[in-house]
């Protein structure tokens, strides 16, 4: 490949450091059409594209760029040929399937059929929240390396259908947070955290971090299981840091997961300290509601029949909320979330969530992905790249079954003879309504 210009030189440094600019990318773009860097020039058009897909200079701009050579002095990405590697394109490469995905996607529409702008619609178009965003001045040893601080970008709004969880979120946790007198008010009750419980990827985490979102809060992930150390005193001074560091970056949702780990049941096998290390998170949870430090604890577990009944006790973690498998809005939004950044055209996403009851966010991830596998096989064996279209999740979705099945035979089974008390109610409720007792 010939060096660049100094012209394209700048221009690509310009559009790196201001990559919003849509009509720089553009003018770019269309001097790399015009040099026979196509590939460059699709990927341009595509990012113009997708922060304004309704800009008709870039739409013209990218159809011609995917369009079959004009003349052979300007070849864009061509279909693979069988011939030997002197017949490809002249950059030298085989045609590269996983880059035109990458190029393509989010460029073709119409791509669902039913494309009404409900908040779930909009949930698909958020951008994943930061990973390890670390926090604006962390110290040396602002978390010991160990935890990550977030901050939380997600909202409600982007957790899709789930409508009842979202009440009893706001009426238990969010309300009287984000309303000071009321949390004066009933200041003694708010003490103590909620325990989120579910069969496994079912949105409990992503839940947690929406919670942070809401209130403005930082976010820190933490599994208990991470916490915890074969050496004496170990756990206990893990945990301490922690809690330390989450009141440091306070107003901060600190999100306990994987709370079964704690539990008694299991540490008679694995740890023999583990009464101790209980102690100290119950020490820790106590001081939480004393000091209205802004410190928020969440914590989830798919086995709550596992956890320590004392962090159970009132005004730790007593509030119960179960978090069961997407409903149908939830599942279109889940739809939507996987399928946002691939090269769809023509997805019934209603027709998808109808079909996928039962499916926890997982599953449904799994299947945008077997789909996606699908489209792609077969691009490689007709040589000519389409969109991931319902007939791909027609060919896959029979061969995924939801995982979930196993989570509510054991759940049913302590709901119905060990509710201690009625803390599984809510459990109790749900498979009466779904006919699953
Ligand atoms: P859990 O913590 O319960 O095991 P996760 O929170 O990791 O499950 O959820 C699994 C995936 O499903 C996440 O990547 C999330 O994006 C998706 N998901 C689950 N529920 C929803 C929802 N209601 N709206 C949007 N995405 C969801
Ligand atoms: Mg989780």
């Amino acid at each position: 490949m010939p060096e660049p210009s100094p012209l394209i030189k700048s221009l690509r440094a310009a559009v790196e450091a201001a990559p919003d600019d849509v009509p720089l990318r553009l003018h770019l773009a269309e001097l790399l059409l015009g040099l026979g860097e196509g590939h460059e020039a699709i990927s341009h058009a595509a990012a113009a594209l997708q922060r304004e897909p309704g800009n008709l200079e870039a739409q013209a701009l990218m159809a011609r760029a995917v369009a079959p050579p004009a003349a052979p002095a300007a070849p864009p990405p061509a279909p693979p040929t069988p011939e030997p590697p002197s017949a490809a394109p002249p950059s030298g490469q085989a045609y590269d399937w996983q880059r035109a995905e990458d190029e393509l996607s989010g460029i073709v529409p119409p791509r669902f059929v039913d494309d009404h702008d409900c908040p779930a619609a909009r949930a698909g178009d958020t951008p994943e929240p930061p990973h390890t965003a670390q926090d604006g001045a962390p110290g040396p040893d602002d978390t010991g390396g160990l935890w990550d601080v977030e901050h939380a970008t997600l909202t409600l709004a982007d957790v899709g259908g789930m409508d009842e969880v979202k009440q009893r979120l706001e009426a238990a946790f969010l309300a009287p947070l984000r309303n000071p007198d009321l949390r004066r008010l009933y200041g003694k009750s708010l003490r103590g955290g909620l325990l989120m419980y579910g069969p496994p990827g079912c949105g409990k985490t992503f839940i947690a971090r929406a919670v942070a979102g809401e209130l403005g809060a930082r976010f820190m992930s933490v599994s208990i299981s991470d916490v915890l150390d074969m050496w004496m005193g170990n756990s206990e001074r893990n945990l301490r840091r922690l809690f330390e560091t989450a009141r440091r970056h306070a107003p901060c949702v600190l999100f306990l997961d994987e709370l079964d780990a704690l539990g008694a049941k299991r540490s008679q096998i694995r740890h023999t300290g583990m009464r101790t290390t209980v102690n100290q998170l119950l020490t820790e949870l106590d001081g939480i509601g004393a000091a209205d430090d802004g410190v928020f604890v969440l914590a989830a577990t798919n086995h709550p029949w596992d956890v320590d009944t004392a962090l159970r006790r009132p005004g730790r973690l007593d509030r119960m909320l179960l978090v069961v498998p997407p409903d149908r809005p939830a599942r279109e939004a889940v739809l939507r979330h996987h399928l946002k950044d691939r090269p769809v055209a023509g997805i019934d996403l209603a027709a998808l969530a109808k079909r996928t009851e039962g499916f926890s966010g997982a599953d449904i991830e799994h299947l945008c992905e077997s789909a996606a596998e699908q489209a792609l096989m077969d691009s490689v064996r007709t040589g000519e790249a389409r969109m991931i279209g319902m007939a791909d999740f027609a060919a896959v979705i029979g061969r995924i079954r939801p995982s979930t099945g196993p989570w509510f035979a054991s759940a049913r089974n302590v709901a119905q003879f060990a509710d201690e008390g009625g803390a599984y109610g809510e459990l109790l409720a749900y498979l009466k309504k779904r006919r699953m007792l």
